[in-house]
């Protein structure tokens, strides 16, 4: 069976509008994104040949407040990913509290494949088509896979100048020296820490010293076996696209963040005594406490399910586990965090940069973390409250608050006209 994306999150979304005993009429809505749009961009490349991308920005819902979420830079990206990715960004919006609805965006471009001016003109020339959609109070883009903090700081560039004045709230993620947060650029990965830990403490354990395994040597998988490490556990396997290391023993999450993220090598080129040179997929199969998977979607399938050792997963990617994979980790009796409680931590901080940028407030870092340490929180004890509540897993609590507030905002608003 191919694998679409948007059919696994409408797949839990029903389940979790069955299990609320919602009206179809209720949620119908949100099994639709509100609009979708469709650009080419067509760049000069170095060699002065053109060349046409193709891009999508995708706005879910906007009940709760302008759209939101970042924008992926991959070769791989399809509209259903787009739509899926646009939905999931309106349910964490929602599970967070914040007040945002979802959106998502994509250029069909392997960052790595173009040089950097090039990439740059891709982004400007993106921001330029999308322009009618986006801006603070309509549709705020941010990083996602493939994109960076100086990505961001074009987009905000080139709206800007396209409005003809400084709007640094049209986009999250930016450089601090035009208006970014501190505290943004480790939020996804801090948010996860929070997460980790909050779990840990409510199975009655602790988190220093358990034996964790993460995919992914991005900016959220990197950071994550980072601040892992620094919290005193023991980062075991790690893999990002060139395969994975382990090290029972545990590995240097800094030198590994350092090699990965900062010098921009894969991890097939790190050595350091102990180190054991496998695939990604033995690395979700690691024998950890904590699988971690902070890639991307459909990672955890049936094939891989039966095989991940792992008790507890705390997915950082979004969609890493496919319906079927998540069916078989019930039967094993596995804990699962699900993506759109465990890695809002980013949407959430780019919350705050807006609210910074649109009331001239600048925060320093300890407040932004405070903050997003209690969101975090707050958002984890109201999914653990409605999984139980209706003894469910915390993926369907998650839905099930999520829908709830989406619900509620339509309900109260109405249909125009
Ligand atoms: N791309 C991130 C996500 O999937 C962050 C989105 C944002 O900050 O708007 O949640």
């Amino acid at each position: 069976m191919s694998y679409n994306p948007y059919e696994n999150m409408l797949n839990v979304l029903e389940k979790a509008a069955g299990m609320l005993g919602l009206e179809k009429s209720d949620y119908e809505e949100l099994k639709y994104p509100e609009r979708e749009l469709k650009v080419s961009i067509p760049v000069r490349m170095d060699d002065g040949s053109i060349r046409v991308f193709e891009g999508y920005r995708v706005q879910h819902s906007s009940s709760r407040g302008p759209c939101k979420g970042g924008i992926r830079f991959h070769s791989q990206v399809d509209i259903d990913e787009v739509k899926a990715l646009a939905a999931w960004m309106s349910l964490k919006c929602a599970i967070a509290n914040i007040p945002y609805g979802g959106a998502k965006g994509a250029v069909k471009v392997d960052p790595r494949s173009v040089s950097h001016a090039e990439l740059e003109r891709i982004t400007r020339r993106y921001t330029a088509a999308i322009f009618p959609l986006i801006g603070p109070e309509r549709d705020i883009p941010a990083p996602d896979a493939g994109s960076t903090s100086e990505m961001m700081g074009w987009i905000m560039d080139t709206y800007s100048m396209m409005k003809g004045y400084s709007v640094p709230g049209a986009v999250t993620g930016k450089p601090i020296g035009i208006g970014g947060s501190l505290g943004r650029s480790e939020a996804t990965g801090r948010g996860i820490l929070f997460t980790a830990r909050e779990l840990f403490h409510r199975l009655g354990r602790e988190l220093q010293g358990a034996c964790i395994a993460i995919q992914g040597m991005g900016n959220v998988g990197g950071t994550t076996a980072r601040l892992m490490f620094r919290e005193g556990c023991k980062v075991v396997a790690l893999a990002d696209i060139s395969g994975g290391v382990i090290n029972y023993e545990g590995l240097d999450a800094e030198a590994l963040y350092q090699h990965c993220y900062i010098n921009r090598n894969f991890l097939e080129s790190y050595n350091a005594p102990g180190v054991i040179h496998c695939t990604s997929e033995d690395v979700l199969c690691a024998d950890a406490d904590l699988l971690i998977p902070a890639a991307m979607e459909n990672q955890l399938t049936a094939e891989i399910a039966p095989n991940v050792k792992a008790p507890l997963i705390v997915e950082a990617a979004n969609g890493p586990t496919t319906v079927e994979g998540d069916e078989i980790f019930a039967k094993m009796g596995k804990y699962i965090v699900p993506d759109i409680l465990a890695n809002a931590g980013g949407v959430v901080v780019s919350y705050f940069e807006w609210v910074q940028n649109t009331q001239s407030l600048m925060w320093d870092e300890e407040q932004v973390n405070g903050m997003l340490e209690k969101t975090m929180r707050r958002a984890f004890a109201e999914v653990l409250n409605k999984a139980k509540e209706y003894n469910t897993t915390l993926r369907l609590g998650a839905n099930m608050v999520a829908l709830e507030r989406l619900v509620t905002a339509k309900r109260i608003r109405g249909i125009f006209p």
